[in-house]
């Protein structure tokens, strides 16, 4: 509002939600009659005559509460009153959100649990001995876990492999065969021929039984968490998944093992509501599709962007894909656009994002897609 406008106080209505309120803005004006009229009398001088200086008016008037507040208290009733829950007579019961975190108080420590096999180490490139995704993403975690005496300390879980079933919940019948028939295929260039097909895949004789290996792994640590026989758990596994599509074997994976070990909890294990964390510096889009329209998994991804430049180069990728449909608001993408990020970068995001949203999500259970490429040293994209 402009000094020049000469009134003791104007109203604007403004639009708040749904409800119209109106809210008083007071003018610049001074030279309003009333106060040219008005004279001055003291406090003490009005205690004596029983009559009220303006100060004390306006202290009287501040206790009234506003036209917005009654208004929305007015909107709040009817609403309330016209809730099909309220007239058949229905208790609503509203949770603290802070109410798993004071039961856990009481939660006394239980196994950790750790999954691998180490014939997960012969999954590897026959034509391509440089090729990133190598036989060491797997040995140099187990033999760093067994350096820290971790392993020791840790319930020893039996991998399993995945039923054909367990893994149609998320993949074509034809993308399973495919790989299926590629099961102990020794011809080099064949299978070099075929992978060309798809963006950065390799094929080894072994590549299916282990793909196969990897998500009834998952599964089975996840059961094993669910069932309260370790409180959590770690499995080391390779062929990775968070890139499988549906459709098409993508980015290193062929069969989406985080993804199908999650619809397993939802179908088999009556959750309702997983948090899925993808921290691997590449944004899992295809996690991020195999849920987009379900709220019973909250899909959270960390990942280098560069403005789109990053692989996987998708538009999908930036922070405005938020889910559709009934998972609108449960997929949320905090995505990288420059390098050098710090402990601290990464420590504000799960401080300032992660942790707010999973109080208000309440997770049943929390998946981490743990790819270890946005660490430093990492030779393939170290963000420092
Ligand atoms: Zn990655």
């Amino acid at each position: 509002m402009g000094p020049g406008i000469n009134k003791r106080f104007a109203e604007n209505k403004t639009e708040y939600g749904n409800a119209m309120a109106k809210v008083t803005v007071y003018g610049t004006g001074t030279n309003t009659e009333l106060e040219q009229s008005s004279p001055i009398v003291t406090r003490r001088g009005a205690q004596k005559a029983k009559i009220q200086t303006r100060g004390m008016v306006r202290k009287v008037e501040s206790r009234k509460p506003s036209a917005a507040l009654l208004e929305a208290k007015k909107k709040a009733r009817e609403k309330l009153n016209n809730s099909p829950k309220r007239s058949s007579g229905e208790t609503i019961t509203i949770r603290d959100i802070y109410q798993s975190m004071m039961d856990s108080i009481q939660t006394i420590r239980g196994a950790t649990g750790i999954m691998y096999d180490d014939r997960m180490a012969e999954h590897r490139c026959l034509w391509d001995p440089n090729f990133p995704e190598c036989p060491e993403r797997y040995t140099r975690v187990v033999e760093r876990c067994r350096e820290l005496k971790l392993i020791d300390r840790c319930v020893q879980l039996s991998p399993r492999e995945a039923t054909v079933d367990e893994i149609l919940t998320k993949h074509t019948q034809e993308l399973y065969d495919l790989l299926k028939s590629t099961s102990q295929n020794e011809d080099e260039e064949q299978m070099e021929e075929l992978c060309t097909k798809y963006d950065a895949i390799f094929i080894h004789p072994t590549t299916f039984q282990l793909s196969v290996l990897a998500v009834g792994s998952t599964i089975e640590l996840i059961d094993n968490i669910v069932s309260n026989k370790v409180q959590n758990g770690m499995a080391i596994i390779r062929p990775p998944g968070h890139h499988a599509l549906k459709s098409e074997y993508n980015g290193y994976c062929f069969f989406n093992n985080v993804a199908i070990a999650a619809q397993h909890a939802l179908d088999n294990r009556g959750l309702n509501r997983i948090l899925l964390v993808d921290w691997d510096i590449h944004h899992g889009q295809a996690s991020q599709r195999m849920f987009y329209n379900d709220p019973r998994v909250l899909y959270f991804s960390i990942h280098r962007y560069d403005h789109g430049t990053f692989w996987p180069n998708l538009r999908e990728s930036d922070f405005d894909w938020v889910g559709e449909g009934d998972g609108k608001g449960y997929n949320i993408n905090v995505p990288l656009n420059k390098t050098g990020m710090t402990n601290a970068d990464y420590l504000a995001i799960f401080q300032q994002i992660l942790m707010p949203v999973a109080i208000e999500f309440q997770p049943e259970l929390v998946i981490v897609s743990a790819g270890y490429d946005g660490t430093y040293g990492c030779p393939e994209v170290c963000l420092i």
